[in-house]
């Protein structure tokens, strides 16, 4: 990977030091330019579709419930949607609709030949069971990546899945749109979740990196983190990742999304990654800022998602 820093790790306080005085910053990945970029593909390749096929890519967004920050997701997915003249449909569902009335109605959208992707805004209420609503949706329209048998294929070498979890995809996608290469490089993933840790560290080895996962109950997680040419912090704890934890000239991305205090703010808070951004990006080659990082690339993989489910009908 052509770092910036010296090719050996500088480890430890007085090396980071060292480093620092020499440093210059990270090369920042603007998030929400290449999400830009992305839509304005997307927009092209769904007039082609219309203007060949007569088809419009159709992605259902159900939401249950009135929670604030679902219905906020919801909306900007909806608009995205509209942008790039992808069709929603939009179901929007009452919190106490009973758990076998929201499978029938994922049924109706399965067997809907003008729905190309279901998308089921979590959480759900308590009474309803996420697992088996999400296990009812059809593999092919399973855009989130989340039905099992996608992330299994995920998982197995020489199986291909159909669709790959958004925010994880979204990841790599700032990798290689920045000229980071993966192949044969150390990458730590910090978290182990289904919807991002696993299947990141999945898809890095796929990508052919030598992975190492942080947990909960990692021991010693600064210096794995010190080895690694890739960092994906996944874990949602405010800042923990500090600069002098990172190889100079690692490629940093930052998932976490944490509201901290900040009585400056009219909101009364501002939202920081899990890594310190500050001292990180005096240390990092590449780092991604939040927000403005990753955040607007998981919107832009789930209308690709949509998409290459339409395009997926064509062929057959
Ligand atoms: P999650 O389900 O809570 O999982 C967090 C993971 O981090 C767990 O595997 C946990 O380990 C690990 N962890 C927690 N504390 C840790 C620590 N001190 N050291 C090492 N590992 C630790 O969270 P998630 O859904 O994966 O989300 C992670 C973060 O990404 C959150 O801030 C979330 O808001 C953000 N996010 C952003 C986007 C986006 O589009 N920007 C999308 C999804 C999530 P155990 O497994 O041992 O408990």
């Amino acid at each position: 990977m052509p770092h910036r820093a010296p090719a050996t790790a500088a480890h430890g306080t007085l090396s980071y030091l060292l480093f620092l005085s020499s440093a210059s910053m990270a090369t920042i990945i603007d998030g929400k330019a290449i999400a830009q970029t992305i839509r304005n593909e997307i927009a092209i390749e769904v007039r082609s579709l219309f203007q060949n096929y007569n088809m419009v890519p159709g992605l259902a967004v159900v939401i249950v419930g009135m929670r604030k920050d679902s219905q906020s997701y919801v909306s900007m997915k909806r608009k995205a949607c509209a942008e790039v003249g992808i069709r929603s449909i939009d179901l929007d569902l009452p919190e106490d609709i009973s758990e076998a009335d929201l499978i029938e109605k994922v049924h109706q959208l399965n067997a809907d030949p003008d729905v190309h992707g279901i998308l089921v805004q979590l959480p759900l209420p308590k009474h309803i069971n996420e697992e088996k609503v999400l296990s009812e949706i059809n593999i092919e329209k399973d855009v989130d990546g989340f039905h099992p048998l996608n992330i299994g294929k995920l998982a197995m070498k020489g199986r291909e899945p159909l669709f790959l979890p958004c925010t994880p995809k979204g990841c790599l996608e700032l990798l290689s749109r920045s000229g980071v290469s993966i192949k044969g490089q150390k990458a730590v993933v910090v978290g182990r979740s289904n919807i991002v840790g696993l299947p990141v560290s999945l898809l890095l080895l796929k990508a052919d990196a030598t992975v190492t996962i942080v947990h909960s109950h990692t021991q010693d997680p600064e210096n794995i983190i010190r080895e690694a040419d890739i960092v994906i912090a996944a874990a949602g704890q405010a800042m923990m990742i500090k600069g002098d934890w990172i190889k100079p000239g690692a490629a940093v991305i930052d998932v976490g999304t944490n509201a901290v205090d900040d009585p400056s703010k009219k909101s009364g808070y501002r939202l920081v990654g899990d890594v310190d951004f500050q001292e990180a990006s005096k240390v990092a080659g590449w780092i991604t800022p939040v927000p403005g990082g990753v955040g607007p690339m998981t919107v832009a993989m789930l209308l690709k998602n949509t998409l290459d489910g339409a395009k997926r009908r064509i062929v057959q």
